[in-house]
Parts: structure tokens; sequence; C-alpha cells
């Protein structure tokens, strides 16, 4: 199963990501996560990541691209991957479909979740990191997954802030490059959405991203 997610940073994508993962026993593979991890080894790949991330910006294209590409090549991904945060824009999304199309893959589902960006936008913020389980979720403004005395709520593990969601600058850029229907993110996911209508092969759901954690997973597994 080849599955993309899509969902503006604040959506509860990764939440839902790591229910997908389980039921598909597929890698999850989040482009944000492969940078952050590349940072905090001091690997060159972070080195040259960082500032953009800092900012808020996109990683150029041409680290980002044969980063994910490789990465799909990889063993673990040889019965499917659920890919999270790629594409975010209109050339990553042309060069992931010569690239599959080049390697004899599809796109099996394609999932979007909607959400208004200033309800996005305060969830980042609310946003805690398990440091021990990237797909533990932990958010102070949302009760389903209230931390539990400042500690995961999963596994009691310490929580940590993201440096780019404390900051209301870097998020609103985040959100520029997410709700750009052109050639940002929505324009990269609408993409997806006319090969779907055009009968490739591909379904194409929505999700509503307003309610809690278990509404909106509840609604996944109905779709799916
Ligand atoms: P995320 O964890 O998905 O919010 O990603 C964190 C940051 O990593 C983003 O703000 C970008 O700077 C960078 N990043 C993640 N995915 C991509 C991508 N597909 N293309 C370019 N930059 C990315």
């Amino acid at each position: 199963m080849n599955i993309l997610f899509f969902g503006p940073n604040g959506s509860g994508k990764g939440t839902q990501g790591a229910i997908l993962k389980d039921k598909y026993k597929t890698p999850h593979i989040e482009s944000g996560a492969i940078f952050r991890e590349n940072i905090s080894k001091g690997t060159e790949l972070g080195a040259k990541a960082k500032a953009y991330i800092d900012r808020g910006d996109l990683v150029p294209d041409d680290i980002t691209i044969p980063m994910i590409l490789d990465r799909l090549k990889q063993a673990d991904c040889k019965n499917g991957w659920l890919l999270d945060g790629f594409p975010r824009n209109k050339n990553q999304a042309i060069k992931l479909d010569e690239a599959l199309k080049a390697a004899g893959l599809g796109l099996d589902i394609v999932i979007e979740i909607i959400l208004d960006r200033e309800i996005a936008k305060n969830r980042i913020m609310g946003r805690r990191l398990c440091v021990k389980d990237n797909n533990h979720p932990n958010n102070i403004f949302i009760d389903a997954i209230m931390p539990k005395d400042g500690k995961c709520r999963v596994c009691g593990s310490e929580l940590k802030t993201r440096a780019d969601d404390q900051d209301e600058t870097a998020i609103n850029k985040r959100h520029d490059i997410y709700y750009n229907t052109i050639d940002g993110t929505l324009a990269s996911a609408y993409y997806f959405k006319e090969l779907a209508a055009s009968g490739k092969g591909i379904r194409y759901i929505t999700l509503d991203g307003k309610p809690g954690v278990k509404e909106v997973a509840a609604e996944l597994m109905s779709k799916l």
C-alpha cells in the first residue's frame, strides 16, 4: 500500500499517520523527521537543511527530492510506504510521480486533512514532542492528548518543543507554503487529486481535521 498524506502543520497528520502505519504495517516516512534526525546527528545533510527549517522555509528541492526518493528505495519500503510531509510543492509532486512511474509503482491512497489555518496555528503552538518516540502525540491545547504531569502521556518520557513550533513568523511561512494552491503543498495535493479523478487507480480521501483526534481517526478508518 503506497500512501501520501497531506494536511497543514498542526492538523494532526503525525498522529493519524501513526494509526495508518499500524494498520498497514508500512514505514511512516516523515521528511521533517528525517531532517531533524540528521540535524541531531550532526550530518552534512542536517547542516545544509537547518537554516531553512529554522526559518520555516522549504529545504531546496535538490536536497529534499533525492533524499526522499532514495529512502523509498530502501528494503523496508518494498511492500509499501506512508509518505508524510512530501511532496510539499508542485515540483516535488511531479518528480515523485515521474519516479514512481519509472519504477513501475503507483499510488494507492492520497489523504488530505482539511483544517482552517487559524486552528492549525494554535495546535502547532501547543504541540509537545516525546523525546523517546516521535509517534507519541502530546498537545497542551488538546484534551484527548494532553501530557500527563508535564510528561509524555504514552510513555512518561520528557517532552520538548520544536523551535520552529514556537516561532509565529516561521509558522506563518510554513502555512503560506501549505495553503498555496498555485505551486505549494495544496497544489501538489491537487495534482494527485486530478490524477485520482482521471481514473488512475488512486483513491483521494478528505478528512475534516476540526474534531478531536479520535473523531478524525474514526472518519479515517470509515473511509479506508
Ligand atoms: P515538518 O516536520 O513536516 O513540519 O517539517 C519541518 C521542516 O522540514 C519544514 O518546515 C521544512 O523546512 C523541512 N521540510 C520537511 N519536508 C520538506 C519537503 N518535502 N520539502 C522541503 N522541506 C521540507
